[in-house]
């Protein structure tokens, strides 16, 4: 059993230590004799908390630092204490992270919320390609330019007259080779009349103002057709 409730580095200290830890072996061992009656317990947890209310020349300190009874009790109060204010000091740090990591998420949260809501809101457009009857090789710059503004879009894409049903791929991408990859997403065609209509969801957030190329791909005829569009 460790007695002394103390740990010094310094060589004086850990003299005073030993002193301190030598007297209390001999107390616990029963080799000194006390003088006076044993005191309260409620002296002992004054002693133990090192209460300033407790003055040295009190007898009961003397009684206390000679009785092994006393002394067994008052390195029990102290091993308590100990452990006590361990577990507050322990308690407090993880109240302190708890409430680093909830400011955090709070912080992250309201940023998220307070962020543009025109940047997540989502805008509806459609793009009615119904008489672009663009064919492989035909220059997309006779076509009339489709305009579709930087934000999260729900497109609705009119395919052109005498297209086939089934998965599209839709892309917007810098050029009409399929470079520069703004966004991209498959939708299956949904018959009106004599129409077919995919709608998709395109992020063009992060696509900076200027022209670009928004190109439809059949799952079975792998030929991309572009078609010249602006972000605004
Ligand atoms: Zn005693």
């Amino acid at each position: 059993m460790r007695l002394s409730w103390r740990r010094s580095s310094r060589a004086e200290d850990r003299f005073e230590s030993w002193i301190t830890e030598q007297h209390q072996r001999r107390v616990l061992a029963g080799e000194t004799t006390p003088s006076g009656p044993c005191p309260d317990e409620g002296f002992l947890q004054d002693i133990g908390r090192k209460s300033k209310n407790i003055a040295l020349s009190d007898p009961r300190i003397d009684h206390t630092a000679n009785c092994r009874k006393c002394m067994s009790r008052l390195l029990e109060l102290r091993e308590q204490n100990r452990t006590r204010r361990q577990r507050l000091a322990f308690t407090a740090a993880i109240t302190a992270c708890a409430l680093i990591a909830a400011s955090v998420v709070v912080a992250w949260y309201v940023t998220q919320r307070m962020a543009p809501s025109a940047n997540t809101a989502v805008v509806a457009q459609t793009v009615n390609l119904w008489d672009a009857g663009t064919v492989r090789g035909e220059q997309p710059g006779q076509l009339e330019s489709v305009s579709l503004p930087a934000a999260l879009v729900t497109v609705t894409i009119i395919l052109p007259r005498h297209s086939a049903p089934g998965q599209y791929l839709v892309a917007v991408t810098r050029d009409q080779n399929g470079n520069g990859l703004v966004a991209e997403a498959t939708a299956t065609t949904v018959a009106k009349g004599e129409q077919q209509e995919i709608t998709i969801g395109l992020d063009l957030r992060k696509a900076a103002a200027g022209p670009y190329f928004l190109s439809t791909t059949h799952e079975q005829d792998q030929a991309a057709y572009y078609y010249p569009l602006q972000i605004k």
